[in-house]
């Protein structure tokens, strides 16, 4: 008996089943003791059929009898009947268009029952309690003892047992009710014994956490409320806890490589920023300053730089790369290089374009790579302008140490790309990237082990304190939290339906003083992701055609998703940049940072569907000068919350205040837990409590440093290999 265990062995399971069961990540026994409840049921409010009235909504259990398929008075729509019987009395149940239920069920199983009560004028012959009956139920096969166990909380005799059952996320196939006895099952049998806490135990002593295994007790049957909230209140800590040392961990192992050393001349540095059509402001001097003290400590920097779309991230990564390149490798020919990876082909074009400005004064060579081209800067015929060449000669030049900066898409990380000397390496938009895209990145010189070259992260994406802690362990922390001087803040207006028409006249004004817009379609929330894009392309071309025909005929409109190709997308946005296109109707998802300055109006669609940070994001597209700028935030709601939730956007003063607002509203799925940062739903409850998060920081970061192997902790060397021995067997 292992917890490595297919369920198979335990469980007959049809293939079905384990098809579904494979869906929901449940494969082993393990994985079944840790698929959690997603809340409670109060059998409490079990109610005994005879005390059952008309209009209330009830759970009752007992015995099913009386099943059969028959076809509705009306209309002869297939239905199933049946009757449920407790100690206290019968009601008739029916299911519309649900031939099937009468099936499903057998005469004579205990089940449970959840409805709305209804009556019937006339009496339902086969009924012999009345006229109450429930329409469509929601019925599962059931136990006895739940059963009982309503009854006796119903008459108070015992409350404490068992009144609370777990209720778990159900697929086809799989209900809650079988997981629930396939979980009993399991701890019944012993497995329990054999499970290892992961968490050492002086840890759990000081935090008073349960044992893993009165959590998983407490998880899947807890006696009270509180046991279940600590059990969880366990488990989310376990998850931080093993982030927090896999990064900790990494990190160390990351300051003990070599690095290339970089000595700045700090004069060199001001020139270069002296040069800038701006002045730039205090946080990017000092993000700048430390970044060049990471490049001389001897070991490869890990940072992060997060800051609002538009606070000017680009001038610090051009800044910091000036000062690569003119450190010269020690005897050997060529200059330093940097490679600055992208989302997106038009990011890449944008980024080559702007660095082409801020380095044309220099002899230096600039290259772009993506998919589908590649450039070189300056060009032989013309040194202000760059050329296309083929990838073999970029890739040539840029092996031989001959290009210091090369610009591109992750086609920067194909085999083909080997640099001479990678000494810094640059990802705009890191949470575009998966984890092994940054590690390839790193290892692109032609010879590994001499030196591990410096990774700049940056990202707007705003996220809170306690995450960023969590997700970002790993990293240093450099926030840009002020927006360039001189920066007009936007306006941003909330508008309910009845207020569109107006928006839109406001919008015309400025379109024809020569601006443009934006408009962006909501994100909608799809099970699939390929369905999404699909559902969102199409959400796409109905606003544009809405826009042309009703609202704006005057101006030229086009569209922009995810779905075009890379030169589609390109052409489109060329002619946005160009002003020829005045209205671009694009997604929430592509293009995050693009740049063009006369965009001042940006509206949003369907707002409440949007997280706040997210929204604040969205609105970053459009404070790229120094031009007025408008946010309007388009409602459907009519109800007084989302507007006061929608509020925020006006009165907070950054990004990382609306991460936070975010994250105490949690509930509405403003974050995303699992899907945006992979981290599971009950972890990103406890990213709330900074405490926790603290406390399995500074627990991991002790570990850590005084035994990074773990060898002093076999069952955290366990956890960590049964995690990976999971991702190689999916
Ligand atoms: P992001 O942080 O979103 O990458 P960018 O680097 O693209 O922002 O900068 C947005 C715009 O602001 C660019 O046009 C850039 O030239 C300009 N900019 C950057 N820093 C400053 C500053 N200190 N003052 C004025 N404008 C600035
Ligand atoms: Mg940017």
């Amino acid at each position: 008996m292992e917890l490595h265990d297919k369920l198979e062995k335990e469980f007959r399971l049809s293939e079905f089943q384990k098809k579904a069961l494979k869906k929901m990540g449940i494969l082993s026994v393990e994985d079944l003791l840790y698929y959690f409840p997603v809340r409670y049921g109060d059998t409490s409010q079990i109610k005994s059929i005879e005390f059952l009235v008309k209009g209330e909504s009830a759970v009752v259990f007992g015995k099913i009898s009386g099943l059969k398929i028959s076809k509705a008075w009306i209309k002869k729509i297939p239905m199933s009947e049946a009757v449920v019987e407790d100690e206290t009395g019968k009601i008739k149940l029916v299911w519309f268009h649900q031939p099937y239920i009468a099936k499903m069920i057998h005469e004579g199983q205990m089940v449970r029952v959840e409805g709305r009560v209804s009556e019937k004028r006339t009496k339902i012959p086969s009924s012999s309690e009345g006229g109450l009956y429930m329409s469509n139920p929601k019925i599962e096969r059931s136990s006895a003892d739940i059963a009982v166990a309503g009854h006796i909380s119903l008459f108070g005799h015992d409350i404490e047992s068992h009144s609370l059952y777990p209720v778990y996320p159900e697929s086809r196939g799989v209900t809650s009710n079988w997981l629930y006895h396939a979980i009993q099952k399991v701890m019944s049998r012993r497995h329990l014994d054999i499970v290892v806490d992961p968490i050492p135990e002086d840890i759990l002593k000081k935090y008073s956490l349960p044992s893993i295994r009165t959590a998983f007790i407490w998880i899947h049957s807890p006696k009270t409320a509180d046991n279940a909230l600590s059990a969880r209140k366990r488990f989310a800590f376990q998850e931080i806890f093993f982030i927090q040392l896999q990064k900790q961990k990494e990190k160390k192992l990351w300051s003990q490589k070599s690095a290339f050393n970089i000595e700045t001349n700090k004069k060199d540095v001001a020139e270069f920023v002296k040069r800038f059509p701006f002045k730039p402001t205090e946080s990017q001097l000092k993000a700048i300053e430390m970044i060049i003290s990471d490049f001389k400590r001897g070991y490869p920097m890990s940072r992060l730089l997060e800051g609002d779309v538009g606070s000017g991230k680009t001038a610090v990564a051009a800044t910091t790369i000036y000062a690569v390149t003119k450190t010269h490798p020690r005897g050997l020919p060529g200059a330093l290089q940097t490679a600055y990876m992208v989302p997106t082909e038009i990011l890449a074009k944008q980024h080559y374009e702007n660095f082409i400005q801020y380095f044309q004064h220099l002899p230096i060579k600039i290259g772009l790579i993506t998919g589908s081209e590649c450039q070189i800067f300056p060009s032989k015929s013309n040194p202000t302008k760059p050329t296309k060449i083929s990838r073999a000669q970029l890739l040539k030049w840029v092996a031989n140490g001959e290009v210091p900066i090369l610009i591109g898409t992750h086609a920067l990380v194909y085999k083909s790309v080997v640099f001479k000397h990678l000494a810094f390496t640059i990802i705009d938009e890191q949470h575009r990237f998966g984890t092994l895209q940054r590690q390839k990145l790193t290892q692109r010189n032609e010879q590994q082990d001499y030196a591990v070259p410096h990774l700049l992260s940056m990202t707007a994406t705003p996220i809170p304190r306690t995450l960023a802690l969590t997700i970002y362990g790993d990293l240093d922390l450099t926030l840009l939290d002020q927006m360039p001087h001189g920066r007009k803040p936007i306006i941003t207006e909330i508008i309910s339906p009845t207020e569109r028409s107006r928006a839109y006249e406001d919008i015309r004004k400025e379109l024809k003083s020569g601006r443009q817009l934006f408009v962006i379609c909501p994100r909608i929330d799809e099970p699939d992701p390929t369905r999404e894009l699909a559902v969102i392309a199409k959400s796409i071309v109905v606003e544009a055609d809405r826009l042309r025909q009703h609202v704006f005929p005057e101006f030229s409109i086009d569209i922009l998703h995810s779905k075009m190709t890379p030169t589609e997308k390109e052409n489109i946005m060329k002619d946005f940049s160009s002003g020829k296109t005045k209205i671009l109707v694009a997604t929430s998802v592509v293009e995050v940072g693009v740049n063009v300055p006369n965009a001042t109006m940006i509206v949003i669609e369907g707002a409440e569907r949007f997280g706040l940070a997210q929204l604040h994001q969205l609105r970053g597209r459009v404070i790229r000068s120094n031009h007025q700028a408008y946010c309007f935030v388009f409602t459907e709601s009519k109800g007084p919350k989302t507007k006061d939730r929608l509020k925020a956007l006006i009165t907070a003063k950054n990004g990382f205040e609306l991460a936070e607002f975010d994250l105490a509203q949690r509930g509405a799925g403003e974050l995303y837990g699992r899907k945006q940062w992979g981290i599971s739903d009950l972890a990103m409850e406890a990213i709330k409590n900074i405490k926790m998060v603290e406390a399995s920081r500074t627990e991991a970061i002790r570990i850590v440093e005084e035994d990074e192997n773990f060898k002093k902790y076999p069952q955290i060397q366990e956890y960590f290999k049964n995690q990976t021995d999971k991702i190689h067997f999916e």
